[in-house]
């Protein structure tokens, strides 16, 4: 496990080396301002960053990450960092993709199926609250899929809450309006970090098939 004593020595790395390589680009994203293309919502176990599965350059992206990389409805009650910065991206940066970003192995959905979730006792509240947004997903997957391996329902809950997040971007009436306008598109993709694969949700078919 990492010490912070390893992150101080990792930063002078960064300092040395990729700082003044990058220096030109850095410079240039400095000056043009924040002007990002591209939103990825992901999640805080991912692993490996957005930007580097998709080899960007610093400042092209606007990235944020929250438990199981969820969205909540449009309006949902509660304090939530994830639709102010969903508003900002789509009516400020007029970002042009949106893209939910789950992942294989993920431990918020695996909280999200375990019998804590059911136990009052189990997960915090603000936990259970958080992950409820997807509990349509974990009700049908555990409805359905009751005689496949826990494995395969994990897989399953993965993309079904996907799909969820997706279908929640869509009642905020911004992104509506924009992808009605056609400046705006979104998508949902799952990585699979042991694969090596990201499979992406296909909405004329219901299905997830491979980006490359
Ligand atoms: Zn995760």
């Amino acid at each position: 496990m990492p010490d912070i004593g390893k992150m101080v020595s990792g930063f002078r790395v960064f300092k040395s080396t990729t700082f003044p390589e990058q220096q030109d680009i850095i410079r240039h994203f400095i000056d043009q301002g924040q002007k990002p293309t591209t939103m990825f919502i992901s999640c805080v176990d991912l692993r490996i960053p957005p930007a580097m599965l998709f080899a960007t350059n610093p400042g092209e992206l606007y990235v944020v990450n929250n438990i199981g990389g969820l969205v909540p409805k449009y309006n949902s009650t509660g304090v939530h960092g994830i639709t102010a910065a969903i508003e900002y991206a789509v009516t400020g940066l007029e970002v042009e993709n949106i893209v939910v970003l789950g992942h294989a192995k993920c431990n918020s959905i695996k909280m999200m199926m375990s019998d804590e979730f059911d136990k009052t006792d189990g997960l915090s509240e603000s936990m259970r609250t958080w992950l409820s947004i997807a509990s349509e997903a974990r009700d049908a997957v555990k409805a359905e899929m009751s005689e496949s391996s826990i494995e395969e329902q994990q897989a399953a809950c993965e993309s079904e809450s996907l799909v969820i997040s997706l279908r929640n971007l869509m009642t905020y009436p911004y992104i509506a309006q924009r992808m009605e306008e056609d400046k705006l598109n979104i998508f949902g993709w799952h990585f699979n970090i042991e694969e090596g694969e990201i499979m992406a949700f296909d909405p004329d078919t219901g299905f997830f098939e491979p980006i490359s």
